[in-house]
């Protein structure tokens, strides 16, 4: 498993301090509730030096979350955009991760959190592939968690936030022990939701197919990036509820997200996807995905934001 990796420094609410001085007391809010909003960006190395992947979609997400909970921060979009690109300037990196918290700090003494600070911290450090070197490749095997994603109107899934992380950790430390590489959760209705930490799509009969967003899943940035992508290649793609089922019966199945990036998926629940084996609609998206990110292919939507 992916271990992180220090780099020389951490932005702290408007200025940079040595990585291991980035300390919260055991008793902050966010450590005993919960309550820290979070993002995951990538930072891609392409021929234009570091260029960070929709950056800004990133952080209306992270500031979104934060609304939802209450949490003013004081920096606007364009300061935390350039606050993370000096990030990585000043780190001397050229592919890394991104992830920008805003947390409750130390002070209020239960659940209430007003009497506890905001405080806005942005780290990144070196990483890789999140389900190994092969998986973009050849595919991972998945199965269907025995664990549901949360209801609507329970914790909201629009929202970033630490606490809902309990539910992914749930759903992939069970797949992990049963040996696949990860899960697909449904919804409390049946019907497919997300992966751990990922969004779902199935290929079939030429056609793209995802989810809609809920109320039990986090809307992707890359979902849509990948929904942008099909319209591109004018490939037809539908938002619909998914039943269970068509995971087994789909044609081509992937998950999707920062980290993963486009994640083919060869099984489900040791049933084969297909003939097993990564599909046609699966490998160009992907293929343009990578080419877009890593500057190989025409930027048309502005989607990097570049560090130099
Ligand atoms: N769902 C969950 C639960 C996630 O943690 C992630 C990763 N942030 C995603 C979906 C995919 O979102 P994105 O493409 O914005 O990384």
């Amino acid at each position: 498993m992916a271990k992180i990796g220090e780099t020389p420094y951490i932005w702290k609410d408007g200025a940079f301090i040595p990585w291991k001085d980035a300390n919260v007391h055991v008793l902050s809010h966010s450590v005993q509730f919960g309550s820290a909003v979070f993002e995951g960006i990538r930072c891609y190395a392409t021929p234009k030096g570091p260029a960070i992947f929709r950056l800004r979609e990133h952080l209306r997400r992270m500031l979104n979350s934060c609304k939802i909970y209450r949490m003013p921060v004081p920096y606007s979009i364009d300061e935390l955009v350039e606050a993370n690109r000096e990030l990585v300037r000043k780190n001397g990196i050229e592919a890394c991760y991104l992830r920008p918290m805003v947390i409750r700090g130390y002070g209020a003494a239960g659940m209430v959190p007003f009497d506890s600070p905001i405080e806005v911290y942005l780290p990144c450090w070196p990483w890789g592939a999140y389900l190994g070197a092969d998986a973009l490749e050849k595919g991972v095997d998945a199965c269907v968690a025995s664990w549901n994603r949360v209801a609507p109107n329970t914790i909201p899934a629009i929202a970033k936030i630490a606490g809902n992380y309990l539910s992914g950790q749930l759903i992939k430390m069970e797949a992990l022990q049963n040996g696949f590489d990860e899960a697909i959760a449904l919804g409390p209705d049946g019907m497919v939701s997300e992966g751990s930490g990922q969004n779902v799509f199935v290929v079939d009969g030429g056609v793209l197919y995802t989810p809609p967003i809920d109320g039990t899943l986090l809307p992707g940035i890359t979902r849509s990036s990948v929904l942008a992508i099909a319209e591109d290649l004018g490939l037809k793609h539908v938002v619909q509820p998914l039943a269970r089922e068509v995971l087994y019966t789909c044609d081509e199945l992937f998950v999707c997200g920062t980290a993963s990036e486009i994640t083919p998926v060869r099984s489900v629940d040791r049933l084969p996807v297909g003939d097993g084996k990564v599909g046609p609609v699966t490998r160009a998206l992907q293929t343009r995905f990578l080419d877009i990110v890593n500057g190989r292919a025409e930027d048309t939507h502005g989607w990097l934001t570049f560090v130099r």
